[in-house]
């Protein structure tokens, strides 16, 4: 058991953690923050971000080096780090703990920035087109598909609305459905069938990807026959994008324990959770948008918000 007691800790340094870290610090709290990985989350996975405000290279920059900073940050405002997975927590008392395979780590208060990660599509050499033509983020990455092919792996209302945002962008939007209907409330499925530049294609799966660096080829299945069909991005674009709403998954360790929606942690606008002193933010909670900025700010919010329950508990 770690015998510190701190102000805060925050599970997760993406960037919800590491805004939170910040401006946790800069208040003069105690800060630990606990993270299994590296450092930015989510966003350390992609080469190419163009919608983070005032990001110091707008033509585009890697996660990783618009995360940096917020590292540097955290630790010239005092946040201790710690390597570690946490797998279950205990907010009972008036001292939070999270337990950790290497530790229990105390604080006062708690903010929970767990993020939500993607389910794979589930097809070979998936792994080696993400950010190189697979994305699983329209508002993120549509903007690079601009005039081209697009594919989309869902069936759900969420892949349905998704297609329709993406048709903006893309030459022509083809949805790729295991199932034989889509599972979007009736109006989404109006605005499908009358967008000229949509098609589904039902009872298909995907099974594989190729292509000489970027994505320019998708093999898709029949369900029923087991017939095996080959997609060919235009020789004229090389490339294609395929995105990805097979749906998401979160931690799974606050079920029973904090209230939930859809597998996500509900909070208030404070980022409060159903338990004092206890805060989300970023990608785990319920939100509308999931983003580095809203994680940030969200980060910034559920901090400030700590050290007001701080000052109140004195
Ligand atoms: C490929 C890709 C491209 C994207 N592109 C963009 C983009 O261009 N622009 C944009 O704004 N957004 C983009 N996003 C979305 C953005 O990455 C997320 O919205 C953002 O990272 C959410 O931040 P977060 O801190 O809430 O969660 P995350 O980034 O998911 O961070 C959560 C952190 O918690 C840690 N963690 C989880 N569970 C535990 C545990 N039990 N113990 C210890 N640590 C734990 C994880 O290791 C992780 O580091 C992209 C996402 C992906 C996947």
């Amino acid at each position: 058991m770690d015998e510190k007691i701190y102000d805060v800790m925050i599970l997760g340094g993406g960037p919800a953690g590491l805004a939170a870290g910040l401006y946790a610090g800069r208040s003069g709290l105690s800060v630990l923050i606990i993270e299994k990985g590296i450092d930015g989350g989510q966003i350390a996975l992609t080469h190419g971000i163009e919608n983070y405000p005032g990001q110091a290279n707008i033509d585009g920059m890697s996660g990783q080096e618009l995360v940096a900073p917020m590292t540097e940050q955290c630790r010239k405002f005092g946040c201790e780090r710690v390597s570690d997975t946490v797998s279950a927590c205990d907010f009972g008392g008036a001292v939070k703990k999270f337990i950790g395979s290497r530790g229990v780590y105390q604080a006062r208060s708690a903010i929970v920035c767990t993020g939500a990660m993607t389910r794979f599509i589930g097809c070979a050499h998936e792994a080696e087109y993400v950010g190189k033509g697979v994305s699983y983020c329209a508002v993120c990455d549509a903007n690079f598909f601009r005039d081209l092919e697009i594919y989309v792996a869902g069936g759900s209302g969420v892949a349905a609305e998704e297609a329709l945002y993406l048709a903006r962008f893309g030459r022509k939007v083809t949805i790729l459905h295991k199932g034989y209907e889509l599972a979007a409330s009736p109006d989404i499925k109006r605005e499908i069938e009358e967008n000229p530049k949509i098609r589904v294609l039902f009872g298909v799966e995907i099974v594989d990807l190729g292509g000489d660096g970027l994505l320019s080829e998708i093999v898709i299945q029949s369900v029923s026959t087991g017939e095996r069909t080959v997609l060919k991005a235009d020789e004229e674009d090389g490339v294609f994008g395929l995105f990805g709403f097979t749906g998401r998954r979160t931690t799974g360790m606050f079920d029973g324990v904090l209230d939930m929606q859809g597998g996500y942690i509900v909070t208030n606008e404070k980022m409060e959770t159903n338990i004092p002193g206890v805060y989300a933010a970023g990608d785990v909670r319920v939100t509308p948008l999931r983003q580095v900025v809203t994680a940030c700010a969200d980060g910034a919010v559920a901090a400030m918000q700590c050290g007001k329950y701080l000052r109140k508990k004195k």
